[in-house]
């Protein structure tokens, strides 16, 4: 029989077709007057697509390039940061500051978990300078309360500026970056808008481009504020990836077709989109046999399912490359071989739900042994989809 192959992990996620026909014609150099007009366009966009008044900037990197971006700009060595952390991203902010000379407190969640908010007070100092944290904790799929976590922040320690990952966050949470006050918030392209990896980019606040003007870390290819003087003019300081710009601009405009050519109409429908194939996956696993990895706090970019003791999640991943030729996430670090992840966010569909439920379904069967009627994993989905449908 055939297989198709396809992808359901958080990162790289499936491509849209019209990204790459735009990706395969651009043959363009990126000092002419048709990139810069190419690089405005997608820079105006993406400040819609982030929802902020904030500058926006585009980097030629992979996500890490601009959390390290967000730690070099903004620190200088010894400068106390708060990093929250749940999760192999989490560790990977803690990483990232130590690695800059910062001197790092920690506010940790059990994987699988959120942030208890008064153990977050707790660790805030007076000098504090950044909060560094992620929306979508990608590893547990966990979502963070960014809300909450801001408000705090703006009660308690209105000087400290906060950070957010949201590389998994953006377009498949809500974010008020203006009103919530988040200084840094950075998206990376092969997650929700539907391009291969190459691409990060971040919205800056006025806070933050201040700060820039004292912290003393060392930055070249990653400064910022030589990017933003660029961007005004519709260059880059160096070569971009022109190709996965042109991508990114046919992505944001498929996205703005979803709501008639509204983009923050069409944010909002991504989004969505994420969160009822994220409840839909959620009902179908469960009434399967599985246990969620995160139930208290799941995240809608992607779904982490922990296998039933004494199993291995190896076998679940192996057979549905070999049997379906789908591919989906093993846990990372010490969750590998206890849990496996399904990603939500960007080019799914609920027809991509049912048919990854099917397929477990066999594999629930044939390959864990338990106990399945065909059938019930997707009805469970198809009751979540017939609910949704008939709110909206
Ligand atoms: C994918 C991802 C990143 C970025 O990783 P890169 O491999 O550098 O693109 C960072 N944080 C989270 C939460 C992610 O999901």
């Amino acid at each position: 029989m055939i297989r198709k192959t396809r992808l359901f992990t958080p990162g790289p996620t499936p491509l849209l077709p019209a990204a790459q026909f735009a990706m395969a014609a651009a043959d363009i150099h990126h000092r002419t007057p048709e990139f810069r007009a190419l690089f405005q366009r997608v820079l105006a966009q993406l400040k819609v697509f982030v929802g902020t008044q904030n500058d926006v900037l585009l980097l030629s990197c992979s996500g890490t390039g601009a959390m390290e971006a967000s730690v070099s700009n903004l620190t200088s060595p010894g400068d106390r940061v708060l990093v929250l952390t749940a999760g192999k991203f989490g560790e990977r902010w803690a990483d990232l500051t130590k690695a800059f000379g910062c001197q790092v407190d920690l506010a940790k969640a059990p994987y699988g978990q959120t942030f208890d908010l008064d153990q977050i007070r707790a660790a805030l100092k007076p000098d504090t300078r950044v909060v560094y944290m992620q929306a979508t904790e990608t590893s547990t799929a966990v979502r963070h309360d960014v809300e909450a976590i801001a408000k705090l922040l703006k009660e308690a320690a209105p000087q400290t500026l906060l950070v957010v990952d949201g590389i998994t966050g953006l377009g498949t949470t809500h974010f008020d970056v203006d009103g919530w006050g988040i200084d840094i918030l950075i998206g990376g392209s092969q997650k929700a808008v539907m391009i291969p990896p190459g691409l990060a980019y971040l919205s800056v606040s006025e806070r933050a481009w201040a700060a820039m003007e004292k912290s003393k870390n060392p930055r070249y290819y990653f400064d910022l504020r030589k990017e933003r003087k660029n961007a005004a003019k519709g260059e880059s300081a160096y070569t971009p990836a022109v190709a996965l710009i042109a991508g990114l601009g046919a992505a944001l405009d498929y996205i703005a077709g979803q709501a008639g050519g509204d983009l923050e109409k069409g944010r909002i429908a991504l989004v969505d989109n994420a969160q009822v194939n994220a409840a839909a996956t959620r009902a179908g696993l469960v009434a399967l046999g599985f246990a969620l990895f995160a139930p208290t706090a799941p995240a809608a970019a992607a779904t982490a399912v922990a296998v039933p003791e004494g199993m291995d999640s190896s076998e679940v991943v192996k057979a549905l490359k070999t049997r379906f030729a789908s591919v989906i996430a093993n846990g990372q670090g010490e969750m590998k071989g206890k849990i496996f992840r399904i990603a939500h966010l960007g080019f799914f569909d609920y027809l991509d739900t049912v048919a990854f439920l099917g397929a477990m379904e066999h594999i629930a069967k044939d390959t864990l042994g338990l106990p399945v009627v065909y059938g019930q994993g997707v009805a469970a989905a198809q009751k979540v989809f017939a609910q949704a449908a008939a709110r909206s």
